[in-house]
């Protein structure tokens, strides 16, 4: 497939057709979308109805925009006019929403073809996508595993060849954990970059939106459409924003520090052996690498516990507005009101949702929470410190996405701590706000994740965006075009 980069630029001159590009893109999804279930909605005639729009547009002879006639996927936690916005959850399921989001209107001003919505777990909560209430997505690499969460639906579509770009929304890791177990390129912006007006909210103070990319190229391209201040969303920043696409890619000098707290026992031998062979990578294009001994980040392995505290804090709020009366369907068979909220977020929310929603009502509840939430915001506050100290002495800091790679469908589903582990190495760039990109760094070679991909991470201070993705853009170029899978194998 081509890059996302290289169609815009050709429907932009003329040698591609915007319809029959969109075209294409539908045959893939219909071939492959059946092996594994990216979409929860696949919309073609709105994709074909973007077509057009884009056809007409250079037809009047005018500028039809920096994504001219390129499908891009969403997330179905972020709002499009008129489509079907489930998030994931029986609660919303044949919900339509009444406005568009403000990524999906900045995609369309640019002449981006909407292609359906991916599936994800209930409200983001999760990393495999197994929360979805509409059946887990698979991962184009073996569809016997996971392709990560929440954002696996997006991932699963990039992977699998269908669109060279989604979007995905990342709380704890959404964007990257899935980037890495599907072997594409995912970052997650700086907190406050990316407008989240029109996006369902999970956890206010950490979520973000952000593409999932084969190319880091493009993710740059995407991130310069959709990043910058929108009054809507008051968290969105109003300063300088330099593009991520036109900042020098290059590895000369940058100074990277891998913390060795990244380098945790619970990471896999050959994850580790992967991202040990990245690193000499970057060495090789001119990066100056060090091992920043333990202690620089003495609070991050309170990062799981923290940010799941915080999230579900924030998710217990949020979520108090689905009551089966402004959204979505309800249980009409009891009477009275109180019994009719209860029985429609009891019987509509799934499990993993509801055990959040408690976790997060209690934790805010008077006389414990001084003792949990007000807690884990003062070490969110010490992980900030942390990782500032880190900048002074380091441009960004690498180390593994996760943990592990794709996991077989059940091998954690049954255990909700084995699932929160996913998110040791991405929670922390999460609760300090900070830029992080996850790129793919190829096969592990043995053990229990032989021949599936590895993701590297490289996080950089609050802002430096355009720096996280040139970097990234800069890793690609040294080590080559990332490895496609199986289901993109068959594409000349
Ligand atoms: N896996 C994390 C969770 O379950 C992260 C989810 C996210 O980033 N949306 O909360």
């Amino acid at each position: 497939m081509l890059s996302a980069t290289a169609i815009a630029a050709r429907v932009r001159s003329g040698e591609f057709d915007p319809q029959e590009v969109t075209e294409a893109a539908i045959r893939r999804l219909e071939a492959r979308d059946p092996q594994v279930h990216a979409y929860l909605d696949p919309d073609l005639e709105r994709a074909r109805r973007c077509a057009d729009a884009v056809a007409e547009t250079l037809r009047r002879g005018e500028d039809p925009g920096r994504l001219a006639g390129v499908p891009v996927s969403l997330k179905d936690n972020m709002a499009v006019e008129g489509a079907t916005l489930t998030a994931g959850s029986r609660i919303l399921e044949g919900y339509r929403a009444p406005y568009t989001s403000h990524v999906a209107q900045r995609l369309l001003a640019e002449g981006a073809v909407l292609l359906g919505r991916t599936n994800l777990d209930e409200f983001a909560m999760g990393a495999s996508t197994e929360n979805s209430a509409y059946g887990p997505s698979r991962n184009p690499w073996d569809r016997d595993r996971v392709p990560g969460g929440s954002s696996g639906g997006s991932a699963a579509a990039v992977a699998a060849g269908i669109v060279p770009v989604a979007l995905g929304s990342e709380t704890g890791g959404s964007i990257r954990q899935p980037a890495a177990l599907c072997g594409v390129t995912g970052f997650k912006p700086t907190y406050g970059a990316v407008s989240r007006h029109g996006l369902v909210a999970f956890g206010s103070s950490l979520d973000v939106i952000g593409p999932i990319a084969c190319h880091a190229e493009d993710a740059a391209l995407v991130h310069d459409v959709i990043a910058g201040h929108d009054p809507r969303d008051a968290t969105t920043w109003t300063g300088e924003r330099p593009s991520a696409l036109t900042e020098r890619a290059d590895l000369e000098g940058l100074r990277i520090g891998i913390p060795e707290e990244f380098l945790d026992d619970a990471v896999d031998a050959r994850v580790l052996e992967r991202v040990s062979a990245a690193i000499a990578q970057l060495e090789e294009g001119g990066a100056i690498t060090r091992v920043v001994p333990k202690g620089s980040l003495p609070s991050m392995h309170l990062a799981i516990p923290v940010y799941y505290l915080v999230a579900c804090s924030e998710a217990s709020s949020n979520l108090a507005r689905f009551d089966g009366i402004r959204y979505g369907p309800a249980r009409e068979e009891a009477a009275e009101l109180h019994e009719r909220y209860a029985a429609t977020r009891a019987g509509l929310f799934g499990p993993e949702v509801r055990r959040r929603i408690l976790l997060g009502t209690f934790s805010l509840s008077a006389g414990y929470a001084d003792a949990w939430y007000k807690k884990a915001l003062q070490v969110r506050r010490l992980i900030l410190d942390e990782f500032r100290a880190l900048f002074a002495d380091y441009d960004l800091l690498a180390g593994p996405t996760s943990p592990f790679g794709a996991f077989k469908i059940g091998e954690r589903s049954k255990d909700p701590y084995a699932m929160y582990l996913c998110d040791l190495l991405t929670a922390p760039a999460c609760l300090a706000g900070l830029p992080s990109v996850s790129v793919p760094c190829g096969l592990a070679r043995k053990g229990a994740y032989k021949g599936l991909p590895v993701g590297l991470s490289l996080t950089g201070p609050a802002g430096h965006d355009h720096k996280v993705l040139a970097a990234a853009r800069a890793y690609e170029a040294v080590r080559g075009a990332p490895e496609r899978s199986p289901l993109q194998e068959d594409e000349a």
